[in-house]
């Protein structure tokens, strides 16, 4: 009934079914694993050189270790997204707005000089950590260590543009809870496009996993060729990647321009262009649930404001309609980042668990072929002693009759000889 119901609350959030999928997927290895240890039982009371040979036994104890190791990797799995774009896009607004909180730090004077990886904490206190260094750095160093002007404070240690600074945010904190870093999202903000990018160590570095891309472009000036070309490369090393792409300061140019529909038309012709033709990610008909005119800033605003955070909201005329489309790209990117990293990563794990099944099979069947073959020769060994046995009793009685008979040949003879003796 639990399971029912969770499957449904799944249903209508999307990012439920990652956790529905994790769980299922826990308890098929869970039962797996169980099977595992008790073969590798049966075999351990099997004497050794019997009918289970060292290879069966090894291998028995290797599906055991993987299950170990594979256990263990999907717990730590995840739902990522990356965020791309030219400085002053908007990206850290973006990214902030979604989390319902400042998370991230933005503004004209900040410039993200290093890839930033959100991701959830258990703890009250969140903490920052470069990369696989699990020393813990305080909160407080994020907006130094993360900006381009980090190089030249001699106290903070040198980050390359394709260097990581993971920053865990609590999933629960006092303004309440964050609904992204609860199901296992994981945030990348990345450098500024403008920053003389290195594309190729960018993708192979941080990108290969990730479900989904999200172009945060200023709707106030077309696409640059930089901006194209990375999502060009990404679409060569992934094979069809989920791209969607934000039209941000929409706010700012609807005040500032008078045919704001013609803008949106002439913007939307050429992002469809680039997401169907050039890039080929995506059909004619997906990709008008791709393609969003949003301001982030005002979303974020608001929803500060909604948690107590702050007293005033920025808003421009026309808010509603551009919060509605902001929510509109939330719920198309929660169905697709869902949908995209069950189907990437938990059916890797699928397909392991079958192949494992096949070889647990296939090692069972072998050494029940063999004991059966032990059986039968046994059996071959008993029906030959059985006519040994009936030979040497047909034997036995001939002999038994022989002798009988020569006996009592002998003891006539004997008795003739006496009878004679005796009347001779
Ligand atoms: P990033 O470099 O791409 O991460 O950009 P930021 O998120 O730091 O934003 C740069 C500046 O643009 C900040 O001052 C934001 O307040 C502002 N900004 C971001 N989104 C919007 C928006 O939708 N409308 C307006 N008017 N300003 C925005």
């Amino acid at each position: 009934h639990s399971l029912k119901n969770s499957r449904r609350a799944a249903d209508n959030e999307p990012l439920l079914r990652f956790r529905e999928a994790k769980k299922v997927l826990g308890d098929v290895y869970g039962e797996l694993k169980d099977n595992v240890a008790e073969l590798e039982g049966v075999y351990k009371d099997i004497k050794e050189n019997d009918f289970v040979s060292s290879e069966q036994r090894e291998e028995i104890e290797a599906i055991g270790d993987s299950i170990k190791t594979i256990m263990d990797t999907f717990q730590r799995d995840n739902m990522k997204v990356v965020f791309f774009g030219r400085t002053s896009n908007g990206k850290s607004t973006t990214i902030n707005a979604m989390l319902h909180e400042k998370v991230l730090p933005q503004g004209m004077g900040h410039t993200t000089c290093c890839f930033l990886q959100v991701e959830g904490s258990e703890g009250e206190v969140g903490h920052l950590q470069l990369d696989d260094n699990p020393q813990k750095i305080d909160m407080k160093m994020l907006g130094k260590i993360g900006h381009a002007l980090s190089d030249e404070n001699s106290d903070l240690p040198a980050m390359g543009q394709d260097s990581l600074l993971k920053v865990f945010h609590p999933k629960k904190s006092e303004s309440g809870e964050c609904r992204l870093l609860q199901n296992d999202v994981v945030i990348l903000d990345s450098p500024g496009v403008d920053l003389s990018p290195e594309f190729d160590s960018w993708i192979d570095k941080h990108c290969l996993d990730a479900d989904v891309f999200v172009l945060v472009s200023n709707a106030e000036s077309t696409l640059t060729q930089a901006e194209k070309n990375f999502f060009l490369r990404v679409a060569k090393k992934l094979s069809k990647p989920n791209v969607f792409i934000l039209n941000n300061r929409w706010d700012a140019s609807a005040a500032e321009t008078e045919n704001i529909e013609d803008v949106k038309k002439q913007h939307l012709t050429r992002f469809r262009q680039f997401l169907v033709d050039e890039l080929e990610v995506c059909s004619e008909r997906e990709v008008n649930d791709r393609i969003f005119f949003v301001s982030s800033r005002e979303v974020l605003e608001s929803r500060l404001k909604a948690r107590g955070l702050v007293q005033k909201a920025y808003q421009a005329e026309g808010h509603g309609t551009r919060a509605l489309e902001f929510q509109n790209f939330e719920r198309h990117f929660e169905h697709c980042i869902s949908r995209s990293a069950i189907h990437t990563k938990f059916e890797a794990h699928n397909r392991r668990a079958h192949e494992m099944i096949g070889k647990m099979r296939l090692n069972l069947n072998s050494v029940l072929t063999s004991a059966a073959e032990q059986r039968s020769k046994l059996q071959n060994n008993l029906n030959e002693s059985t006519r040994t046995f009936n030979e040497c009793r047909v034997n036995f009685t001939q002999f038994e009759k022989a002798y009988r008979e020569q006996t009592e040949q002998l003891r006539a003879e004997v008795h003739l000889k006496v009878s004679a003796d005796f009347f001779e």
